[in-house]
């Protein structure tokens, strides 16, 4: 059931953060070229901001960076904002690029423990500056989603992503255009919110807050993790060189279909060896949507067999972030595995 529930009364206070990417564009009059936007001016830049019921302010990161340039750090650096500005806010909005966007929102989902206010990331595909940018409308509804009340409460207590008509849970999204202004795809899980002529919440998709302990960001994002994609031909000596790297500790492999690999005993052996050599080893679906599910094929149970965690319909961006937290945080063995079998932000469903 759908929801347009607003608190008209209660004035949120909102906090963006800037981070880069091709939201931030403006055309210099002088030259023609594209520069950064300073999003400090934003009132005078866009006075219809004015007329939502939120007082905004904007915090610039230091460095401006395209998001193919992100690194753990900046992540880091956006949950440090968050954290030492979280009681003076309602809700924040992210404005990053597109490009790692959804690498960026699975992590934060991840590092911001018992988060229990909105963290909405927005970009565009079109420069702000641009006449035709599709930044204006993603931006004024991101604000509109971080500020959003149910009652006494934030409407969408997580980190999510706003992109285009469609509020995502940030861990469930990827982008999946380079082109269309419609980029971001959540595959397996529905939008949190749709957005036409009102903004609709799907109510029963939006995890409640825990509201119980203070907010923690968690800034240890291990190193040691690997993305390998499986295809007819890949080689022993090439998987072998990856998975044999020093300081390896989980990989994220992209399988076939419902979880399925090669059953040639070269590479069962070699995912045997990795597993027992403490390394987690994730399985992820090639597929655009649906899960994995070992134990369906023999290609797919050889891998149960040999270890190897299912990671049920999470996305790779998801996959991998969550092994850097769950790597991150000094566990045993035993207690990582754990981790990576449950969901921690609603980041896969359970088969
Ligand atoms: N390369 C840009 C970025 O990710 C693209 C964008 O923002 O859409 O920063």
């Amino acid at each position: 059931m759908k929801h347009d529930v607003s608190n008209h009364t209660y004035r949120s206070s909102i906090l963006i953060i800037y981070t880069g990417g091709t939201i931030g564009m403006k055309t210099d009059e002088k030259t023609g070229a594209l520069v950064p936007f300073d999003f400090s001016g934003i009132y005078e830049e866009f006075p219809i901001l004015r007329r939502l019921n939120v007082d905004i302010d904007v915090h610039t990161m230091p460095k401006l960076i395209d998001s193919s340039n992100v690194q753990p750090s900046d992540w880091c650096a956006i949950a440090e904002v968050i954290r030492d500005n979280y009681e003076q806010y309602d809700g924040f909005v992210i404005l990053h690029g597109t490009d790692t966007m959804s690498y960026t929102a699975s992590a934060l989902s991840f590092m911001l423990e018992n988060l229990a206010k909105p963290v909405v990331f927005t970009g565009s595909q079109i420069p702000i500056g641009l006449l035709r940018t599709d930044g204006r409308e993603n931006l004024i509804t991101a604000i509109e989603v971080a500020g959003a009340r149910d009652g006494d409460k934030p409407m969408v207590p997580e980190v999510s992503l706003l992109f285009h008509s469609c509020l995502y849970r940030g861990n469930r999204t990827r982008k999946a255009s380079a082109e269309e202004l419609d980029a971001f795809r959540s595959p397996n899980f529905p939008p949190l919110a749709d957005v036409g002529v009102k903004i609709a919440y799907n109510r029963a998709n939006i995890a409640p807050a825990k509201e119980i302990e203070p907010l923690r960001i968690a800034t240890m994002m291990s190193e040691g993790v690997a993305i390998i994609k499986l295809f007819p031909g890949i080689g022993e000596y090439t998987l072998r060189a990856i998975l044999s790297v020093e300081g390896l500790r989980g990989v994220v492999l992209e399988t076939y279909g419902a979880g399925n690999a090669p059953t040639a005993e070269w590479f069962q052996r070699l995912m045997r060896e990795t597993v027992e050599r403490g390394v987690l080893v994730l399985n992820v679906t090639q597929c655009d949507n649906g899960s994995v599910e070992m134990q369906l094929y023999e290609t797919g149970l050889r891998l149960q067999k040999a270890g190897v965690l299912s990671a049920y319909d999470m996305t790779t961006e998801a996959a991998i972030t969550k092994l850097m937290y769950v790597l991150g945080q000094n566990l045993s063995h035993e207690e990582s595995v754990e981790l990576m079998k449950r969901p921690l932000r609603g980041e896969f469903t359970l088969k």
